[in-house]
């Protein structure tokens, strides 16, 4: 079976992979702070055999490893980034490591690690059958904030790729098909004048009432708008006490939407609408933009290769321990109730089998920075089943289980199932002028254009 000799390879140095997955899960770093995960992911790149890149794409904390040389070249896109505040034990109640601090809440530390797997397995396959092509493994940072991939792709990081394998972490086994959003994000910092609030408010101009107005016209706004548009917003700041009149009032916004076009639409009428807003207050507006990514485009001559190859390679099974591990998380999950009622845990607490491939026609309202890749090259998003059925997303349950054997084995399917699908395509030339003639398609002559305009910095790390 092609991908074999990489399947084998997986399996033989699964400690290693296991145990940088385990590193990152003990120290978990947030977006664009990710300087361990680069060096020891670069360390282990350089210990097989890759060229290695960090600092890659001129962000600090990024890590490139190229093996090969010639087309077709595969990228598979790692990431690197944990979430604040999702600190959590391997452990069945919810308690943090270090109360506040960030944790593997979306299992990051086993994508990163899946996709390395899956460079290295490609690598040992090509070495032995002398294939030619190039396989280029790439750290990602800053994923959860949606803007770690668009910078790389402002700079030129996916350039020459024919196409692209990312793979994530889930509840179960599958090939990603459903829609996900674009989206704008931006803060609206607004400056006003300070006055005693009792003694001379007159005297002041309150830049919280500007944030309140542009809320107010944030939510007329809504009306108006296609109606796959979302808008939602926190106050960054918002003042002191109420007897000072606040000079200084951010509000963060994220406009999300089906596609670029409406969500650019949306977010220029979101402007006038803050610039509205300062005028009414007479007070001063400034706009972070924060960045922008694409929605969904899901390559389905992938898809199916690669549902193919996860079906031929077949889920792992759970031992009792693990069995038992995810029942009692599935009974402490907010979503457990209406799963079992659903029947959706009638086959038990965790995913083990390859269910046939289903399209999804709906849209999870989410938004990933993949997408910005799948406007570049072809790109596929495989899922393996890496915690308890009824864990919620970005939750406590699912850093329980990126630091222990449930998610490690999906990990390693995961890992066999990218290094099987590169390997595929590979072999057959036909897969790829198939997937490139879908993505010309539906690109329909407009190329990607990044949503991060060229002056916006990159952000640095702030350890
Ligand atoms: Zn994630």
């Amino acid at each position: 079976m092609t991908g074999s000799i990489a399947i084998s390879k997986i399996r033989e140095d699964k400690d290693k992979f296991i145990g940088l997955a385990s590193k990152m899960w003990e120290h978990p770093e947030t977006a664009y702070n990710e300087v361990n995960a680069c060096k020891w992911t670069a360390e282990l790149l350089k210990e097989y055999g890759f060229e290695v890149e960090t600092g890659y794409a001129n962000l600090p904390t990024c890590v490139m490893g190229r093996w090969g040389s010639g087309r077709p070249v595969i990228g598979l896109l790692g990431e690197l980034d944990a979430l604040p505040g999702l600190s959590q034990k391997v452990g069945l109640e919810k308690e943090a490591v270090c109360e506040g601090a960030p944790g593997q809440g979306c299992g990051h530390n086993l994508l990163n690690v899946a996709c390395l797997s899956a460079a290295v397995g490609i690598k040992t396959e090509m070495e032995e059958k002398k294939l030619p092509g190039t396989v280029i493994f790439f750290g990602c940072p800053a994923e959860e904030v949606l803007t770690g991939k668009v910078f790389m792709a402002r700079e030129g990081a996916f350039d020459g790729l024919d196409c692209a394998i990312a793979w994530h972490g889930g509840n179960s086994n599958g090939v990603s098909t459903g829609n996900s959003n674009g989206l704008n994000s931006a803060i609206f910092h607004f400056k006003g004048v300070t006055a005693h609030a009792g003694g001379d408010p007159f005297n002041g101009r309150s830049a919280l009432d500007a944030a309140e107005i542009m809320s107010v016209g944030a939510n007329y706004l809504r009306e108006h708008v296609t109606s796959d548009i979302r808008i939602h917003y926190v106050y960054k700041e918002a003042g002191t006490a109420p007897n000072i009149v606040p000079d200084k009032a951010s509000v963060w916004y994220y406009v999300r939407g089906a596609n670029r076009k409406n969500i650019e639409d949306t977010y220029a009428r979101l402007i006038k609408v803050a610039e509205g807003a300062a005028h009414m207050t007479e007070t001063e507006l400034e706009i972070e933009f924060l960045g922008g990514c694409y929605n969904s485009l899901h390559n389905m001559t992938l898809v199916k290769v690669a549902h193919e190859c996860m079906t031929e390679i077949g889920a792992p099974k759970y031992t009792e321990e693990e069995l038992e591990f995810a029942r009692v998380l599935n009974e402490k999950s907010p979503r457990y109730e209406k799963l079992k009622a659903a029947g959706e845990l009638d086959n038990g607490p965790l995913c083990d089998t390859v269910p046939p491939l289903v399209i999804e026609t709906g849209n999870g309202g989410g938004s990933t920075d993949v997408s910005d890749v799948a406007h570049i090259c072809p790109t596929v998003e495989i899922n393996t089943a890496c915690w308890n059925l009824a864990a919620p997303g970005h939750s406590w349950q699912i850093t329980s289980c990126s630091g222990m054997s449930i998610g490690f084995k999906g990990m390693l399917f995961g890992g066999e199932t990218c290094a099987a699908t590169a390997l595929r395509i590979f072999e057959d030339p036909e897969i790829l002028s198939k997937a490139r003639a879908e993505f010309d398609e539906a690109m329909k002559g407009q190329p990607y254009k990044c949503p991060i305009p060229k002056d916006i910095p990159i952000p640095q790390p702030k350890v």
